[in-house]
């Protein structure tokens, strides 16, 4: 994919496309697909299954939230879409190029190009010697571009995060949510299809935790790129249109936020927000037409043997004791 094969000129297009002013992106378009991913960590005594078959979809253009308890896989997946983690089976697609079937060249154009990464400490993010303003410069030393133009665009990215007025200041000189976002501004500095954030507002408090993510929902509605957030936070499910939680290595159930609270969603507040019914969920059924029951549906049913009973009732499936 970017930009080592046949498709790198289509992905070339949608990368020039991101810096218009309007991109019109083909809605049904996956920009990823996970099929069966597995990861395996094997240390001298154990082997840690990170990630059990996982299978997931997401758009062009879409704004994902991926919800989970910490151990449930959640860096491991973000690492694998960054093109930082081998799957030890199964494949995985973005926009159509299957990543690790690529050369290393290419996993590493890939990584430079096309995907940006948010991570939740800020000091992975930020050089410290460097200011806000030569930080979001740096990834555009490769490129080829005066000095000029280089300024300009890094500004524009922090006037764009809303953080312009710190352009010179050192990220010791800055809070934790100030540092995230000029991480933002750094992250989107090279135009990538994908932005990937782990944790990202794992370190701030929750007013600056809401700010953040009102920048990531701006700056998917104003520049399109597609947005992938992985946190154990349930509170970033309010703001996010598609909510997948993930445990145990695998995609457990999804939430889909209801049309008529997105669009008040700007006249709420954080406590209004809680109490406002957002979304609805759905379970997974995965390619071998399972589908996982959570903890708390099976008590409520009072099923608690590993043999039940399904029933097809009114065209509805019935599952239970
Ligand atoms: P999360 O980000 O949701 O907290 P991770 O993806 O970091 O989860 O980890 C998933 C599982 O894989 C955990 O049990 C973790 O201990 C294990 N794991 C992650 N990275 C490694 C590694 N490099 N070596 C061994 N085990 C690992
Ligand atoms: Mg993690």
């Amino acid at each position: 994919m970017c930009p080592q094969n046949s498709e790198a000129e289509v992905i070339n297009e949608n990368m020039e496309a991101v810096e218009g002013t309007e991109i019109v992106y083909e809605q049904d378009d996956n920009i990823l697909v996970c099929d069966g991913l597995v990861k395996i960590y094997k240390t001298d005594e154990v082997e840690v299954l990170a990630l059990q078959g996982l299978e997931l979809e997401i758009k062009r253009g879409e704004l994902v939230a991926i919800i989970g308890k910490s151990g449930s896989g959640k860096s491991t997946l973000l690492n694998m879409i960054g093109g930082l983690e081998k799957p030890t089976a199964g494949r995985l697609y973005v926009d159509g190029t299957d990543l690790y079937a690529m050369p290393e060249k290419g996993l590493v154009e890939y990584r430079r190009k096309c995907v940006g990464f948010v991570w939740q400490n800020s000091g992975q993010n930020l050089f410290p010697y460097f200011t806000a303003l030569q930080n979001v410069e740096a990834p555009l030393y490769f490129d080829r571009m005066s000095q000029k133009e280089r300024r300009e665009k890094a500004m524009s990215l922090l006037k764009m995060i809303g953080i312009d007025h710190k352009a010179d200041s050192y990220p010791a000189q800055m809070s934790g949510g100030e540092q995230q976002r000029v991480a933002i501004a750094v992250a989107l500095a090279h135009d990538p299809k994908i932005l990937l954030a782990d944790e990202p507002t794992g370190a701030v408090d929750s007013k600056t935790s809401n700010m953040i993510q009102d920048i990531f929902r701006k700056i998917n509605e104003e520049i399109g790129i597609t947005i992938i957030i992985v946190t154990h936070d349930l509170s970033l499910a309010n703001k996010v249109s598609r909510v997948i939680m993930i445990s145990d290595g695998k995609i457990s159930t999804e939430k889909i936020m209801k049309e008529k609270y997105r669009l008040q969603l700007d006249n709420l507040t954080t406590e209004s927000l809680a109490e406002v019914e957002s979304h609805e969920e759905y379970s997974i059924l995965d390619k071998a037409r399972r589908v996982q029951i959570s903890q708390d549906a099976l008590d409520m049913a009072g099923i608690d043997s590993n043999k039940v009973r399904v029933e097809v009732k009114d065209g509805k499936i019935i599952i239970s004791k």
